[in-house]
């Protein structure tokens, strides 16, 4: 999956300095999902994008290449890797009327860091055997003792996981949070362990009845003839905060702070915000696109509605600190 990082070479038959007119992207997110997207931009602006995917150490490599990186924006998904991203000093703010028209306050950071332009909604899978529809309605009534033995999750200390937690801190601050956590440890089936995927697979296979997972992964369940079962025996249901909504997390711009194609990178993060874009780029991952009048596809939508939480994910990012410590002092995976 790991495409060339090398950029390409803007050559001319002109005797003079040439300035490249393209732009060049750091991505977290597969290319299959962005190549639609930088296509229809490089045919409405005739810029070039050169697009570096990345499994892992962004900000390291951005670190490592300071003044002399290629890069001019950075995707990447999770409040987590753009707060971290921020701290790093690798980002640098932007101020643009379309992308704060086009993008909510709550999914973006008020200085103009960082920016959404997709969200995913944390939510419960629910066995259809044996969760009866409406049975569970509130992150709260995780931790009630009637989910004894009957819950799966990944990792306490993943990002998606902290998220969560930092959501709960904000509603009920860190006594609340600490006894939730435990009754939680205490309902799991077993210790914390695989991805969001393999909690619904041992929802099929009968290991436990709920779990938490994110919403796009129904989708590509269903794309996928060996977890089309999976996915059928589970029901999505999207629970609240007590005294406030449905936990979502985000898919993300920024703008890296040596960009050497400042104009073309704010040109893509506009292009990217726009709502056409945003309803591509959704429809690519099973995604919600966030703009106003923007509408999910289809199936997406066929999961039912939700209101989402209104904290704000800049809030959220600053309380990861603490739902990581939370997390290890519970020892949530031990
Ligand atoms: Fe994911």
């Amino acid at each position: 999956m790991l495409r060339s990082s090398i950029f390409s070479l803007t050559l001319s038959a002109l005797a003079m300095p040439v300035i490249a007119d393209e732009v060049n992207i750091y991505s977290y997110r597969q290319p299959e999902l962005l190549a639609p997207l930088t296509d229809a931009f490089t045919a409405e602006t005739g810029i070039d994008v050169n697009v570096a995917y990345l499994a892992k150490g962004m900000i390291e490599r951005l670190q490592a290449e300071g003044d002399r990186s290629p890069a001019d924006v950075i995707l990447t998904v999770d409040i987590s890797r753009l707060t971290d991203a921020v701290n790093a000093g690798v980002t640098q703010p932007v101020t643009s009327d379309v992308l704060t028209a086009n993008v909510p306050a709550e999914l973006r950071d008020p200085e103009g860091q960082w920016f959404g332009v997709t969200t995913r909604a944390r939510i419960v899978y629910a066995s259809k055997e044996n969760v009866a529809d409406g049975e569970i309605t509130t992150y709260e009534d995780l931790a009630d003792p009637k989910w004894e033995g009957r819950i799966c999750t990944r990792s306490g200390t993943h990002a998606y996981t902290l998220a969560l937690v930092a959501g709960m801190l904000h509603h009920h601050g860190e006594e609340e949070t600490r006894t939730w956590l435990e009754g939680v440890k205490s309902n799991l089936s077993r210790k914390p362990q695989g991805n969001d995927r393999a909690q619904v697979k041992a929802i099929w296979a009968g290991e436990c009845d709920i779990s938490l997972g994110n919403t796009y992964y129904m989708g590509k369940m269903l794309e996928d003839p060996e977890q089309q079962d999976w996915a059928n025996a589970v029901r999505i249901t999207f629970p609240e905060f007590e005294d406030g909504g449905t936990h979502v997390n985000v898919s993300g711009i920024a703008m890296v702070k040596g960009s050497p194609n400042k104009e073309n990178a704010l040109k893509l993060m506009e292009f990217l915000a726009s709502p056409a874009a945003q309803e591509i780029y959704a429809e690519a991952n099973y995604e919600y696109p966030i703009a106003p009048g923007t509408e999910p596809t289809e199936l997406v939508a066929s999961w039912g509605t939700f209101t989402a939480d209104d904290v704000s994910l800049a809030t959220l990012g600053g309380l990861r600190a603490d739902a990581l410590r939370l997390m290890q002092e519970v020892d949530f995976d031990g």
